[in-house]
């Protein structure tokens, strides 16, 4: 079984209809209970909930105290490469884009790696475009083995890979990985990965799956809000994390829901999600797990992060260069997105501070 049979389960349903005919009352009971189903998610994604999302916020807020405390742990992306050889006509690396193309050498990324470890970081991301071509599994092992040296947590946020390579990446030293679907919609997941290997929408759904089986501890999926219905997408996201720590126990899931940021290039047919949108979205991804990691990246700004603090966040980015070598080189023409965020760490701590929260950089160790 995969993740795909729970989508096919759906493939009929009029989410339009049954979303137009959520009562006040269907969200309440929804509200009421504790271990929430399919249907309840659906209510409290609905429009009608949106007038409800005091008490919403209000019961998330307490799960969030209950669960999470008042802790963040901080964590930094690390751009070592921007080759891409899809078309993702909503990112500003795709193929046809003409943006600067950047691969860090081996020695290049130990010395990002100090500029970040100089500044306290001990999560990272490392990033790459998606091309296996320019970006082999062998290189992003390399990357990994040596940044391992000086962080303790790397997550990987690359192409998705057969169980074999992520086995590899795990071995190096990476015990989270990150990936997003984009959409679940898979007519419009078509229509905006014209072109690569990332045009195989069941081969990246089931990616996170192969990461679980290959030993990563940490598994971070999630929409790109924005590319079609958000209110489907985070029905799905919500579904894929439940039907991950089903099948695998052992692992820590979070969700995320980023929102997408202007690019370099002309798409221009995106859905508006609104912060209130936003901020349901994660209200409800609390509700329903109250033990799930919630990461909210810089892609938000620091007063949206201010407020989705007490839904129980905890992974902020912070001092992000989404740069190849932004760290350490002061790159700056080979971004793949604007942040909406460029604060630093002490910006973000005092941001915590100010609402009684704390960071920390470490909360796990590879043994
Ligand atoms: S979203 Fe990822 S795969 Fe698509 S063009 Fe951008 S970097 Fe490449």
């Amino acid at each position: 079984m995969s993740f795909y049979d729970v989508i096919e389960k759906y493939k009929d349903f009029d989410f339009d209809r049954y979303f137009e005919q959520v009562s006040d009352n269907d969200v309440l009971r929804s509200l009421s209970k504790d271990k929430l189903n399919h249907k309840d998610l659906l209510n409290l994604l609905s429009p009608t909930a949106r007038k409800h999302l005091e008490e919403m916020a209000q019961k998330a807020s307490k799960l969030a105290l209950q669960y999470c405390g008042k802790t963040a742990t901080l964590y930094t992306p690390i751009y070592i490469a921007n080759y891409c050889e899809n078309h993702c006509v909503y990112c500003g690396y795709n193929c046809h884009s003409g943006i600067k193309r950047k691969k860090l050498s081996l020695d290049e990324i130990e010395k990002e790696g100090e500029a970040v470890a100089t500044k306290g970081f001990k999560h990272i991301i490392v990033l790459t475009g998606e091309s296996e071509t320019k970006s082999s599994i062998e290189y992003i092992g390399e990357a990994v083995g040596i940044l391992s040296k000086k962080f303790p947590s790397i997550a990987i946020e690359v192409y998705p890979m057969d169980v074999e390579g992520y086995t590899h990446l795990v071995y190096k030293g990476a015990d989270s990985l990150t990936i997003y679907q984009e959409t679940y919609d898979e007519e419009v997941y078509k229509r905006v990965h014209i072109k690569g290997p990332k045009a195989d929408y069941r081969f990246r759904l089931d990616a996170p799956e192969r990461g679980a089986m290959a030993g990563m501890r940490s598994l971070s999926i999630g929409a790109l809000l924005g590319l079609s219905d958000f209110r489907k997408d985070a029905f799905f996201s919500i579904l894929h994390g439940a039907y991950l720590k089903t099948k695998y126990p052992h692992i820590e899931l979070s969700y995320s829901a980023p929102r997408i940021r202007p690019f370099k290039g002309s798409f221009r047919d995106i859905v508006d999600v609104d912060d209130a949108s936003e901020f349901q979205i994660l209200t409800v991804m609390r509700l329903f797990d109250p033990h799930a990691a919630l990461n909210v990246s810089s892609r938000e700004s620091l007063d949206m992060r201010k407020n989705l603090m007490p839904l129980g966040v905890t992974k902020l980015s912070a001092a992000v260069s989404t740069d190849v070598g932004g760290h350490s080189q002061g790159e700056e023409n080979t971004a793949q997105f604007k942040t909406n965020d460029d604060n630093s760490i002490e910006d973000v701590a005092s941001m915590l501070k100010s609402i009684g929260y704390q960071y920390v950089f470490k909360d796990w160790v590879r043994f």
